[in-house]
């Protein structure tokens, strides 16, 4: 099957922003360039027919997502007090060094969240932003950040989608593995601010 995925980014930032080494058009740059880019192909899993023939990262401009079946949603706000989890019935425990979060299995589905404020550059964001959407694609929390791969690049493990991710210069071509066979797992894409 031939599967379009899109990345939604849904600037929900409340008040001001910090605004230091990072910008919203570098970051959709990244996410494009350095990450979705390289998920496009045959799904790297033994047995599978499906083809990614599309992959791209884009901001949300109005109100609603325009989703598609097998999209994903990650939405910005400004640090924790702005977290959504509270909202949607997530079990949230505040934590300074804690970039995003993904409240799985709560009301209206899966919602993944990055904390503007947190993140020091453009880099450090479009990680952030690419690992808390592969925890709602997969569907996996934290037992992601020691998933293996395996065949046909093997190796050398996850990097951006480990727990400590943001702490890597690159991601690895594990990291676009585990993220291109999560795409055509089908989940209810947010299309709206809960
Ligand atoms: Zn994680």
């Amino acid at each position: 099957m031939d599967i379009r995925h899109t990345l939604w980014v849904f600037d929900a930032v409340a008040g001001l922003k910090d605004f230091r080494n990072k910008s919203l058009p570098d970051v959709m740059d990244k996410l494009n360039r350095e990450y979705l880019a390289n998920c496009v192909g045959a799904v790297p899993r033994a047995g599978s027919t499906d083809k990614i023939i599309s992959a791209d990262a884009k901001q949300v401009t109005g109100q609603t997502v325009p989703a598609g079946p097998f999209d994903a949603v990650v939405f910005l706000v400004k640090d924790d007090s702005q977290s959504f989890g509270p909202k949607i019935g997530g079990a949230f425990t505040s934590s300074p060094d804690v970039l995003g979060r993904t409240f799985l299995g709560t009301r209206g589905g899966g919602l993944s969240e990055v904390y503007w404020n947190k993140c020091y550059s453009s880099k450090e964001l479009a990680a952030s932003i690419f690992h808390e959407a592969a925890h709602l694609k997969s569907g996996l929390d934290n037992s992601m950040h020691h998933a293996r791969v395996g065949a046909p690049h093997g190796g050398p493990g996850l990097k951006v989608l480990s727990a400590n991710g943001s702490s890597f210069f690159s991601p690895s071509l594990d990291d676009f593995d585990f993220y291109s066979i999560a795409i055509p797992r089908h989940i209810i894409v947010r299309t709206r601010v809960p």
